[in-house]
Order: C-alpha cells, then structure tokens, then sequence
C-alpha cells in the first residue's frame, strides 16, 4: 500500500457555482471522497495550503508546494497535486525545477468540469492520478489528464473546454493510463537523491510581438524586468523598421546585465533563431538566448529558477542545461 500526500489548491475540480460564477470552494476532503476506489491501493493524506482560481496562482504558491513536498518528501511514497487547469502547465514546470530528479513521482492533476457535475472528467482524472502516483515505474513531476501522462516540462494547455484539455509538445506522452494502470510509451525512473530548490526571481516579463509593435516598450521592461522572454514570430527574430530601434534597445537592455530568451509564438517545432536576416541579427545585440523547443511555460519557470541564483555567462550555461526533458 503507497502513502500519497495529495495537495489540493484549487480549480474548477474543486469549484461550485456560487452565484458570481464558478469559484474553488470543495475541500480536499469532499474531493477524496469522490474517488473511494483509489483506496484499493493508497492510503491518501490531505492537505489544503491554499484554494485558488489558478489564474491566481503564482511564484510564492510554486515554492509554497515544492516546500510541502520537500517537508514531507520522506514520509510519503507520491505527491498528488489537484490544480485549476488553467496555469497548471506553469505550476507543473516550476515544480520541475524546484524538486528536481524525484524518484517520487510528483503528479498534477485538475478538471474542466466541477467534481459534483454529472458529466465530470474529475473522478476519472482524480483517481487516474493517484494511480499513475501508486505505480512503482512513476517518478519526477508529470501532469495527468484525460488518460495521458505528460511530462512537466512539455506540458501545455490547448483546449480551454473539451476533456483532453493538454497536449505534449514536441515531445510524447510517457504514459497511458487504461483502467487505472499505466502503459509506459518511455519508461524512465529518476534514481538517485531529489535536489530542492526554494527561490525564484519573479521580475521575469514575456513580451508577445504583435505586427508594428514599437521598441518603447523597452521604456518599460529596462526599468521592471531581469529577464525577458520575447515570443516572436516563426522561427524568430525582431522587426528591423524605425531605424532597427528593437535591436538598439535589446542591446542596451542585456548591457545593463538583464537576460533576454528569444522564443516563439508558434506551438511547435520550436525557434531556429539564425534562419533569418531578422533572426540572425539578433547575435550581434550581445549573449541572447534561444528556447528552441520549449515550451514558454517551462521558458519563464526555468529563467525565474535560474535567476534566483545565477549571474551573467551563468546564466546562459544553466538555461542550455537539459532538465527533465525541457530542452533539446
Ligand atoms: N479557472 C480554472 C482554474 O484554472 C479553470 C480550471 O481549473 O479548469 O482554476
């Protein structure tokens, strides 16, 4: 019989119409007993730090989750997760890299319907969750939902209503779950000793370039952010009109110490920043780094970790380092 710590924060699984729309009010407690067959193979404690909209979780709930998991990390054999869906890909990459290289699995896992609906995806999800976190091949952070294991760092929601509500980008699912068992497409466990992490540097902005966006924005982003994440289009690279403004002001803004990570705002297949004169242009504005094929979930989580601690060149030397899966 496994031991599993379910956290619950909050989301639509936990939600009922209170007249002012939907809004996290079911307990832990409620949402366990919605699942009673998880009891055929775990003895479940929860716990509640806190029950949010996710749209209101942040960094301090990230580091507020991963310090209950390191508390309690001996006493229990998994960690289940219950999360609004909506930045639950974010919640699930920043535990990637506050609790990472866990041989005990870490699991996230929400709803798009409430668990007291008729028609929810939440029991099955629930109790899905608890047996992929039973199961002896599970390790590290995954997401599971609508019968798919997904790996933290490639995790993403693309559907705002239908079930199967997260994809895994470019990268596949590790795992199926049919009838409470999963069927591993990767098997890999994490062995070894988990490494903790308990900061983050928040002042990380992501700028979406939308057509005839204009440099003055840096105005702004010199004066609040240490790192910026710019989602440009394509393959990459920064619009060349009013005098190359955009790479005069990115020039001046890494000068002053500030990371810059050119990403895309397509949702697969990544960057490949030198393909363009736009992109390659880039090089000469000082050490810009790439996402590649990240995701930006796991962009913005990786350079909030990175810069809790790291510095200049380090900086770059940690964010090419491959964690989980994150980047290729
Ligand atoms: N707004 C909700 C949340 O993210 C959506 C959900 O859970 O599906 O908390």
């Amino acid at each position: 019989m496994k031991h599993i710590l379910m956290i619950a924060t909050g989301g639509t699984i936990a939600s009922r119409n209170t007249g002012n729309g939907l809004e996290p009010v079911i307990s832990s407690k409620e949402l366990l007993e919605c699942v009673p067959e998880v009891a055929r193979t775990c003895a479940v404690t929860a716990v509640q730090p806190f029950n949010l909209d996710s749209t209101n979780v942040c960094g301090k709930h990230w580091l507020a989750i991963a310090e209950l998991i390191e508390e309690n990390y001996a006493a229990y054999d998994g960690f289940v997760v219950t999360h609004g869906t909506d930045t639950m890909a974010y919640t699930a990459a920043a535990l990637s890299y506050l609790v990472q290289n866990s041989p005990k699995p870490i699991v996230l896992t929400g709803s798009q319907k409430s668990v007291y609906t008729r028609d929810t995806d939440a029991r099955r999800n629930l109790a899905d969750a608890f047996f992929y976190c039973a199961d002896d091949g599970a390790s590290g952070v995954h997401i599971v939902f609508d019968g798919n294991v997904i790996l933290g760092t490639r995790a993403k929601k693309t559907r705002t209503r239908s079930f199967n509500a997260f994809s895994s980008i470019d990268y596949p699912a590790v795992a199926v779950m049919r009838e409470g068992k999963p069927f591993y497409y990767i098997e890999e466990k994490c062995t070894g000793k988990p490494r903790f992490f308990r900061a983050l540097n928040e002042n990380v902005f992501v700028l979406k370039m939308v057509p005839g966006i204009r440099a003055d924005i840096f105005d702004y982003l010199e004066a609040h952010c240490d790192g910026l994440v710019i989602e440009s289009f394509g393959a990459g690279g920064l619009p060349n009109y009013d005098n190359d403004a955009f790479f005069a002001r990115l020039k001046a803004f890494l000068e002053k110490g500030k990371t810059a990570v050119l990403t895309t705002q397509v949702e697969r297949e990544g960057s490949a920043m030198d393909t363009y004169a736009v992109g390659r242009k880039l090089r000469a504005c000082g050490n810009v780094l790439e996402a590649r094929c990240m995701t930006l979930e796991a962009t913005v989580a990786k350079l909030m970790w990175i810069l809790a601690f790291a510095k200049g060149e380090e900086v770059g030397r940690y964010f090419y380092e491959p964690v989980a899966h994150d980047i290729f």
